[in-house]
C-alpha cells in the first residue's frame, strides 16, 4: 500500500515524491483510496497525521481528471495559520500540474480577494468567516464546487464558526464530495456530519 499502488496521474505522484513522502501515514493509507473513489469521508485525525496531504493528494487527482472553469474545491480552515499551511502544502505537491488555488482569509483586502476568486482558480483555500461575508456582499458564487473538505472540523465548531458553515453550505451544490477532518469527533460535528454529508466512510486511527 504505498503511494505507487494508489494509481495516480505523474504530476500529483512527482508532487509527493518531491515533498519527500515516501511511505503513506496511516491516516494517509486509510483514507486515500476512497477520497480518490469519490466517498465522503469523515476523518479522526490530528495535526501532526498526515492529514493535510490525506485530503489534498486525491484532490489535487480529481481536479486533474477534468478541466472545468470555477472553484471546483474548497477547503476551509479554522484559523489563518492554518489555511496558510494548507496553501503552502496546496502549491508544493501541485506543483507540476496546472492547477490553481486562491486564498480568502481575513485580514487581506475584500478587493483582491474577490477578484481572486473571479480569476476562476480550481482550489479556494479559505476561513469561513470571511468567504461568507465575500458571497454575501459581493454577490461571489460557489456553484461549481464539487470538493468540500472541513479542515479541523472541531476547532471551526469550537470558534463559533457552525452557523457559518450552515450558510455556507447551503449555497453549495448538494451534489459534492465532503470531507470532514477532525481530531475529536464531539456530538455536535457528528450531527452536522450526518446531516452535511452522504453515507461518510468513518475512519479512525
Ligand atoms: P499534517 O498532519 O498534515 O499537519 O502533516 C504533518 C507533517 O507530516 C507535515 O510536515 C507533512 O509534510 C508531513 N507528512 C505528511 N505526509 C507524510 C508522509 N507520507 N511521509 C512523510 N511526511 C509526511
Amino acid at each position: 500500500g504505498g503511494f505507487q499502488s494508489l494509481g495516480l496521474s505523474a504530476p500529483v505522484y512527482k508532487g509527493i515524491v518531491r515533498k519527500g513522502y515516501r511511505v503513506p501515514t496511516p491516516i494517509q493509507r486509510k483514507t486515500m483510496p476512497h477520497i480518490l473513489a469519490g466517498r465522503d469521508v469523515v476523518a479522526m485525525a490530528r495535526t501532526g497525521s498526515g492529514k493535510t496531504a490525506a485530503f489534498l493528494v486525491p484532490l489535487l487527482e480529481r481536479l486533474r481528471a477534468h478541466q472545468c472553469n470555477g472553484a471546483r474545491a474548497l477547503v476551509l480552515s479554522p484559523t489563518r495559520e492554518l489555511a496558510l499551511q494548507t496553501l503552502d502544502f496546496c502549491r508544493a505537491l501541485g506543483r507540476f500540474t496546472d492547477l490553481t488555488v486562491a486564498l480568502v482569509l481575513g485580514g487581506d483586502s475584500m478587493e483582491r480577494q474577490f477578484s481572486a476568486l473571479h480569476s476562476n482558480p480550481d482550489i479556494v483555500v479559505a476561513c469561513p468567516g470571511r468567504l461568507l461575508h465575500l458571497l454575501t456582499e459581493m454577490d461571489a458564487k460557489l456553484s461549481k464546487v464539487e470538493i468540500l473538505v472541513l479542515d479541523e472540523c472541531d476547532r471551526l465548531f469550537e470558534l463559533g464558526f457552525q452557523e457559518q458553515l450552515q450558510l455556507l453550505l447551503s449555497r453549495l451544490p448538494t451534489q459534492r464530495q465532503t470531507l470532514l477532518f477532525s481530531a475529536t469527533l464531539p456530538q455536535s460535528v457528528a450531527e452536522f456530519a450526518r446531516a452535511g454529508l452522504s453515507d461518510p466512510l468513518l475512519v479512525r486511527l
